[in-house]
C-alpha cells in the first residue's frame, strides 16, 4: 500500500459511488476526510482507508453570494448563493461540504450544531461524471 493513494482523485471516485472514505491514523487514531498521506497529528505515515458513516453536525459555516468557478458549474450564483459548512463527523474527523437544503439567503435559519447527513450531488456521465459532497438537516 502506497501513500499515493490517499489523495483527492480516489476520495473523489469514491465520492463517486456515493461512498464517503477518509483514513485513519494506526499510530494515534486520528480521522481526516479527505485522506491525508501524513498524520497531522504524530506525523506518521502508517494511514488506512476508512468507509466514514456521513453523519455529523454543523460545526461552522458561511453563505456565499460570489462563488467559484466551480461552483458556478453547479448553478450557484448572485442570485442563488450556497452555504458551505464545516461538519464535525460522528465518528471522528470534519470534512468541509457543500450545505443543502437549508436557506442561504436567511442565515440566520442555519444553526451550528444542528445534525446532517450525507448527500451526493451528481453531474454528467461516465468519465465526466462529477460529485459534489453535501450534507442537509438530518
Ligand atoms: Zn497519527
Amino acid at each position: 500500500m502506497t501513500d499515493a493513494r490517499f489523495n483527492d482523485i480516489s476520495f473523489r471516485r469514491f465520492l463517486d459511488e456515493d461512498r464517503l472514505m477518509g483514513c485513519r491514523c494506526r499510530a494515534c487514531g486520528a480521522h481526516y476526510v479527505p485522506p491525508k498521506p501524513l498524520c497531522s497529528c504524530c506525523h506518521c505515515n502508517d494511514l488506512e482507508w476508512i468507509e466514514v458513516e456521513g453523519r455529523g453536525t454543523l460545526a461552522a459555516f458561511t453563505c456565499i453570494r460570489v462563488v467559484p468557478p466551480t461552483m458556478q458549474t453547479w448553478g450557484y450564483g448572485r442570485e442563488r448563493p450556497y452555504c458551505s459548512g464545516v461538519v464535525e463527523l460522528s465518528g471522528g474527523g470534519r470534512v468541509v461540504a457543500l450545505i443543502d437544503e437549508v436557506d442561504p439567503t436567511h442565515p440566520e435559519t442555519i444553526g451550528v450544531g444542528m445534525p446532517l447527513i450525507v448527500k451526493y450531488l451528481h453531474q454528467g456521465e461516465g468519465e465526466s461524471r462529477k460529485t459534489l459532497l453535501a450534507f442537509k438537516p438530518a
